[in-house]
């Protein structure tokens, strides 16, 4: 295997005497180069075709309006495989103007490349020594040439293009080889290789795309089929996994939150619909309790219908005398009229609490509130020998809530207190009490003078349908949960440690 001119000169100087009948296959060899050697016998190899017409249309495309062309490489005569390109001159630069600097110097050559015309190209076909007694490979005088020059430089091999070529018709060794490899595979199969012609391979355009970037060509200027070599991956290709790590994470989190955002839409209508649900289910309980409380409100009305009747009974048989006291009458109609609006009150308090209203919250006087509600119940109290009172914090207690609803829990835990008291002979006693608490809350309490509540169902009075009475639905303590949690409060049940059950609510204050 001979690569190169100079080796397959020396292999067929010394075959017959070293290597006598053996076949020679070689490699890196231009077509002139083997025309110059005749025809030996016994050879064959992959010959490369490379003319620096190739060279001087890849320096067209890399420079647009080229017209100056400079050559630079060492002295033709000691050149091998672009050693016609020196030939070539007169034909392939026709129209050009040319800068010769072969043969030249490294110093003189960095000098000059330094300082070339505008529209000008380098054609490099390699310099092998610095002219001064230094010696080193093609590549690395490349190097220091592409760093002084100002303009770009053509290559006739791939492997300058990692040196500092923008690129050109370029041989690639490894693939030449190779084929060279497979000519010997052949032969050593039992061919002979006289009898195999020559493998020609022709320079392919080749292009350094990190030069191209500088040079600012793009690859539709360059000829139809280029390679671009030395691409920087994007960043994508350099972090590939890490970027789809991220897309993924990313793409899994927007999923999440689409999907959060649905939950929060679906819970959001949930809780609508349970609210809807508990309007009723509460109305529902405020007409059971009107029901309970139906004998003292009848009671409530009775009272003033009686005294009005009395009144205009009185004031009939005054007006029947010889001379009515009229100042009299007028007090006695003016009784009726209170009584009228007594009952009057009485009713609208009733309609208000049956009316089926949905949430609603606004600003309200706590105390006010519980006030209203204890004088509704106060009937109901002395008719079942129960002394109700209550005790307000001084002031009023702002807070946010729905009025309605929060009476309709005091009217539950009062009711529930007289009903489980309703077995005592004696000392039946419903406290309430309104406090405030710290500062962002107000606590509310309805304690009794009664049994109390069996340990065990402490954490069950709460939960709907419990009930221990006869005619108990069980719905009145799980509404009045419903209504505090609405509040944002929390309700629980205790004993106290002198007997009786008290029920405790919390609601935060309002601004
Ligand atoms: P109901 O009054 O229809 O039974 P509630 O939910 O209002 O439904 O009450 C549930 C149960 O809690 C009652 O049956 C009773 O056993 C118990 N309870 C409620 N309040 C008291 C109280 N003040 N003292 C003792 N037990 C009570």
């Amino acid at each position: 295997m001979a690569n190169g001119e100079g080796a397959l000169e020396h292999a067929l100087r010394w075959r017959e005497e070293l290597w006598p009948g053996v076949p020679v296959v070689f490699a890196m060899l231009d077509a002139t180069q083997l025309e110059k050697l005749g025809q030996p016998a016994d050879v064959t190899g992959v010959v490369t075709k490379n003319s620096l017409t190739g060279a001087i249309k890849a320096a067209r495309a890399v420079m647009p309006g080229l017209d100056t062309i400079v050559l630079v490489g060492d002295s033709w005569d000691r050149q091998a495989l672009f050693r016609h390109w020196g030939m070539e001159i007169p034909a392939a630069t026709a129209g050009l103007t040319v800068i010769d600097l072969v043969g030249q110097k490294m110093s003189e050559i960095r000098k000059r490349v330094a300082e070339l015309p505008e529209r000008s190209a380098i054609v490099y076909s390699g310099v092998f020594s610095d002219g001064e007694g230094t010696y080193y490979p093609a590549a690395t005088a490349m190097e220091m040439i592409a760093e002084a020059a100002n303009r770009p430089i053509i290559v006739g091999t791939e492997a300058l293009l990692a040196a500092g070529g923008i690129g050109g018709y370029g041989l690639i060794a490894a693939e030449i080889g190779a084929d060279a490899g497979r000519l010997a595979l052949r032969i050593l199969d039992g061919e002979q290789a006289g009898e195999i012609a020559p493998v020609v391979w022709e320079a392919r355009p080749l292009f350094n795309w990190k030069q191209m970037q500088r040079w600012n060509v793009s690859a539709s200027d360059l000829p139809e089929g280029s390679e671009i070599r030395l691409r920087e991956p994007t960043f994508f290709e350099r972090y590939r996994w890490q970027s789809m790590a991220i897309f993924a994470t990313l793409f899994l989190q927007a999923g999440l939150i689409a999907f959060l955002l649905h939950e929060r839409h679906l819970r959001r209508d949930a809780e609508a619909e349970a609210r809807k649900r508990m309007s009723e289910l509460a109305h529902v309980n405020r007409q059971t309790t009107a029901g309970e409380l139906s004998s003292s409100i009848a009671h409530e009305l009775n009272q003033p219908l009686g005294s009005i009747l009395a009144n205009a009974e009185t004031a009939e048989m005054m007006l029947k005398s010889e001379n009515p006291d009229l100042a009299e009458i007028g007090e006695i109609l003016a009784d009726i009229k209170r009584d009228d609006q007594r009952a009057g009150e009485v009713i609208r308090r009733l309609r208000s609490y049956l009316t089926r209203t949905p949430f609603e919250a606004k600003e309200i006087d706590l105390n006010l509130i519980i006030g209203e509600a204890f004088k509704f119940l106060s009937m109901q109290a002395s008719a079942r020998n129960i002394a109700l009172y209550l005790q307000t914090s001084p002031g009023e207690l702002r807070i946010r809530g729905d009025p309605v609803q929060l009476q309709q829990v005091i009217l539950n835990l009062v009711v529930n207190s007289m009903d489980a008291m309703a077995g005592l002979p004696y000392g039946r006693t419903v406290i309430g009490r309104t406090e405030l608490n710290g500062g962002s809350t107000v606590e509310i309490s309805i304690s009794d003078s009664g049994p109390g509540i069996p340990p065990d169902k402490l954490a069950h009075v709460f939960d709907p349908f419990f009930t221990t009475k006869h005619q108990g639905m069980g719905i009145g303590l799980s509404i009045a949960r419903t209504i505090i949690l609405a509040h944002k409060g929390r309700i629980w049940a205790e004993n106290q440690t002198g007997g009786g059950a008290a029920f405790r609510f919390i609601l935060p204050l309002g601004a």
